[in-house]
């Protein structure tokens, strides 16, 4: 499989170099040259359905051997032998809960296997890398659990300070292993994916610190989470109900990424049919879809802080297949988001790509809160703040006769000050992570300012 950039001009790649770059060099991301149908015949467990999807994006770039023991090994990690088991909430309406992973949010499917598959690939070529990813809470402590033990990567995560929840930032802070640093930058989520951005565009930096990307801009990431489509597809199959009018799912969104594994998961013929888009009150995608326009507001801080974003870095992906896969209309397009704030997209555009499959959502925090107490007193399940807004989502677009499945992408215990705020119960940390509260934090405070932040990059890289 060859991969190509958004943007048209960066190099066309193979797998491996692709993982191994992140971001392309012309600023764009990379998507395969073609959507392959996914293989006819897929069973077994989880790590066996992970081999089988992602299979034909990797070719014989790795053994099939050795991709089912990463496979095997990336699974291993999580709680429930299902991985990402699929439960009831009401009549019709499911749950995937993909926070069974060690650090409790869906990033872990993705990067217990992107941890693994960067030792595999480096390994093979005697080669080091240093990761710089932002976070917006979740990313962070995932991209470091999946990396933590490996010896050929650095890892430097920056994050929002002050806008992550205690949970999420000792889960990154309390981490004591050599190749890690955490990094507090006074600024929002969005400067800190312009740091990381700026950082890969300085590319005599980029060169010399050999510098990669585990945020949703990695292909690897996206490509593990079309995986748990399927899953939740066999599932929903499993408990006798029909999925002849296709299932649909309700996504939490923030950068676009866990929405755009479905929207590839249908490309390959997954039997999907409505994505609906859930936003918190920073609903830039919401607007768009009702509007056709793309405009930058700035960001408020609400319950769900892994969705405070803007700019949903993943949406390129689907411009470029919007527009005809033409790298230099995408960049224009780009552009005009960058220097006057907003773009549209063509009604033709619109019918054609985004109509049929997505729809959207928007849920402020009152609302959140709301859906949280009212699933709590329904079914006695306690849901996360992210998932809430999923929840709202799925029940406002149910239709009859199709199966509608809420991702939850956080355990409750992430978020434990909302959901008791809503239930008037403490979720409880499970067992593993019960002591994150008396372990040590390492954590460095840097100024939104990139030379600031280059120079601690270039302490931990050691190059
Ligand atoms: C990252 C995250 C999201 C948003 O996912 P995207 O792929 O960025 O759209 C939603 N919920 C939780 C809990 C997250 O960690």
């Amino acid at each position: 499989m060859h991969y190509v950039s958004t943007r048209g001009s960066a190099p066309v790649l193979g797998f491996a170099d692709t993982v191994l770059a992140g971001l392309a060099t012309d600023g764009g991301l990379y998507v395969p040259e073609i959507w392959p149908a996914a293989p006819q015949h897929i069973s077994g467990d989880y790590a066996r359905l992970a081999a089988d999807v992602m299979s034909p994006y990797i070719g014989d770039e790795i053994s099939a051997d050795a991709l089912a023991s990463l496979c095997t090994a990336a699974y291993a990690t999580f709680r429930d032998p299902r991985v990402t088991p699929l439960v009831p909430l009401e009549q019709g309406h499911w749950m995937l809960e993909l926070f069974h992973g060690p650090t409790l949010a869906f990033k872990d499917v993705a990067l217990q296997f992107l941890g693994k598959l960067f030792d595999h690939l480096l390994e093979s070529r005697d080669e080091r890398i240093t990761i710089v990813g932002a976070t917006s809470g979740d990313t962070g402590s995932a991209a470091i659990d999946g990396v933590k033990n490996c010896s050929r990567v650095k890892i430097v995560i920056l994050y929002p300070h002050g806008r992550v929840s205690d949970v999420q930032r000792r889960q990154m802070t309390t981490v004591n292993s050599p190749n890690v640093m955490t990094l507090a930058i006074d600024g929002t989520f969005d400067d800190c994916q312009d740091l990381v951005k700026a950082m890969f565009n300085h590319a005599e930096f980029r060169e010399r610190h050999r510098l990669s990307a585990v945020n949703s801009i990695n292909w690897a990431r996206i490509m593990a989470q079309v995986v748990y489509y399927f899953s939740a597809i066999q599932q929903v199959a499993a408990n006798g109900e029909s999925i002849g009018n296709g299932v649909s799912f309700s996504v939490p969104t923030g950068n676009f990424g866990n929405v755009l594994s479905g929207w590839i998961a249908k490309q390959m013929g997954a039997p999907i049919r409505h994505l609906v888009v859930g936003s918190n009150s920073n609903d830039i995608l919401t607007r768009f879809f009702e509007t056709h326009e793309m405009r930058a507001r700035d960001v408020v801080p609400t319950l769900s802080p892994s969705m405070d974003i803007q700019v949903s870095s993943n949406f390129e992906r689907l411009l470029f297949e919007m527009n005809g896969r033409d790298g230099g209309l995408t960049t224009e397009q780009l552009q005009r988001f960058r220097s006057a704030g907003a773009f549209a997209v063509e009604a033709d555009q619109y019918e054609t790509w985004l109509a049929p499959t997505f729809r959207a959502a928007r849920c402020d925090d009152a609302q959140t809160a709301a859906m949280i107490r009212d699933v709590f007193e329904s079914t006695g399940q306690m849901i996360d703040p992210h998932t809430a807004v999923g929840v709202l989502g799925g029940r406002t677009h149910q239709e009859d006769g199709v199966p509608m499945v809420t991702l939850a992408t956080a355990h409750a215990a992430k978020f434990p000050d909302a959901v008791e705020r809503a239930t008037s119960r403490r979720p409880e940390l499970p067992a593993h992570m019960a002591d994150l509260f008396d372990r040590p934090e390492r954590v460095t405070r840097v100024a939104n300012d990139l030379a600031a932040v280059e120079a601690e990059v270039a302490a931990l890289s050691g190059l």
